[in-house]
């Protein structure tokens, strides 16, 4: 259930999560069962206990879920179901049944396809069986998470609350870097809690065609990482194995802990330290920040990430970190390089955000906020900028200009 890539705050929210499905099941006479082990020991001791017909499982795209798979089937009737993406089957072919690997073109068919091939919304007519003898570990509640209320319930409220309040102005507010303009239904998404073919049909209900197309972007990274199983490890590009990525612990250092200097990379880097949890423009900036500014491996960003999302997903991680850096199918080009007192200007231009999550500059006078190091005033105890962005943006375009010509 756990595994050192993923961070506490995934892990506690996966088991918050458990808890909450255990309670609402034991209200319709059911529960949960939890054991640990090796899974095809494990699923064959409590198939003879409960003496059930067949494992069902979620399927997932990695590598780790097919090799578990098959070894699980060698041992007990077993099968892996559709639901994790909103299609049945995320990879989609071109005519001549080539996988689409530019987004735009798999978008066009997911939308033509996504009612004829989608997965199931339910998959069986739930049994609620007694399971009152069946021994368990016993699950503790947690402290949960106070961003992310464990459970369904929370989950459905939140989602009705988006589409009733927020889903008209998505495509503007998705880019407020608190989050606030957007569903932050992430983590219900990445443990089931909600299907997602249910946030499609909301979507289209609504209108909502930019909502959707995050939900189609989601399935593209898996598709991604179903054909690609080392998606985290390798660039999809393979020229960028030549790129000569900088060695610097220091400066990794730096940007984890919210300390470059550029005030919007250390108030993302400072939340996502907080809460787990960032806007998908923050992410974008500080990953741009990593790749670009510091021309640091994304592996190492990515890697960060995994250990502080709650809603950590290989996937949509990977896939987003290479989008980023530019070593991905269909990767964001390469001269963008994102100005983060730009971002900063264009996308909290109170500085509020800011205010929030760099203490040292709350209360700062908002003409410097986003670059306080120009003020005839510069702020006590806040660093100044760890590169400058002229030189850096100068060396990174050599560098992927250089890649670029291999
Ligand atoms: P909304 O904007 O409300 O979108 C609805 C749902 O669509 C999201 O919950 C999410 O499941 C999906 N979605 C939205 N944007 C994207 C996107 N760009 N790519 C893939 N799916 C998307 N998402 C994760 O769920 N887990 C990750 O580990 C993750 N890592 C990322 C790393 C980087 C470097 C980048 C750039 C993006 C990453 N994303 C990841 C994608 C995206 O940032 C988050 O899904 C989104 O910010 C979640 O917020 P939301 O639920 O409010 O999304």
């Amino acid at each position: 259930m756990s595994s050192n890539r993923f961070g506490a705050r995934r892990n506690a929210f996966l088991r918050a999560s458990l808890f909450a499905l255990q309670a609402d099941l034991g209200r319709r006479g059911s529960g949960v069962i939890v054991r640990s082990g090796e899974p095809r020991f494990v699923l064959r001791k409590l198939i003879k206990e409960t003496k059930a017909d067949e494992v069902l499982a979620l399927g997932d795209y990695s590598e780790y879920d097919r090799q578990r798979n098959v070894a699980v089937s060698t041992l007990v009737p077993f099968r892996a179901l559709p639901g994790q993406a909103v299609m049945a089957d995320p990879v989609l072919r071109r005519p001549d049944g080539v996988p689409y690997s530019v987004f735009t073109h798999y978008f066009r068919a997911w939308q033509k396809l996504r009612l004829f091939d989608r997965s199931p919304t339910e998959f069986v007519q739930p049994n609620f069986a007694n399971i009152d003898n069946i021994s368990t570990e016993v699950l503790e509640p947690g402290t949960g998470d106070r961003n992310f209320r464990a459970g369904e319930s929370p989950a459905n409220n939140l989602l009705r609350e988006f589409l009733r309040h927020r889903v008209s102005g998505y495509g503007t507010g998705r880019d407020l870097l608190d989050g606030s303009g957007s569903s932050r239904l992430s983590p219900y998404l990445r443990f089931g809690v909600l299907a997602p073919t249910m946030l499609a049909d909301d979507a289209e209900i609504a209108g909502a065609e930019q909502w959707l197309r995050q939900l189609a972007w989601r399935d593209f990274y898996f598709s991604l990482l179903q054909r690609h199983p080392r998606l985290a490890k390798d660039n999809l590009r393979l020229n960028f194995d030549e790129f000569p990525w900088r060695n610097s612990p220091s400066d990794f250092d730096e940007w984890a802990a919210g300390e470059t200097g550029y005030p919007v990379v250390d108030a993302g880097m400072r939340q996502l330290l907080a809460e787990g949890w960032i806007s998908n423009r923050m992410r974008m900036i500080v990953a741009s920040f990593l790749t670009k500014h510091l021309m640091l491996d994304w592996r190492m960003g990515e890697s960060y990430f995994m250990q502080q999302l709650i809603d950590g997903d290989l996937a949509s991680n990977a896939g987003g970190w290479q989008w980023v850096a530019g070593t991905g199918a269909d990767a964001s080009p390469f001269f963008r390089i994102f100005n983060p007192v730009l971002q900063g200007k264009r996308f909290d231009p109170s500085g509020n955000y800011i205010s929030r999550w760099v203490p040292e500059l709350r209360g700062y006078d908002a003409r410097w906020i986003h670059e306080p190091w120009k003020s005839p005033f510069p702020p006590q105890g806040y660093p100044p900028p760890m590169v400058d962005h002229d030189f850096a943006r100068l060396r990174a375009l050599d560098a992927y200009r250089g890649i670029g010509r291999r």
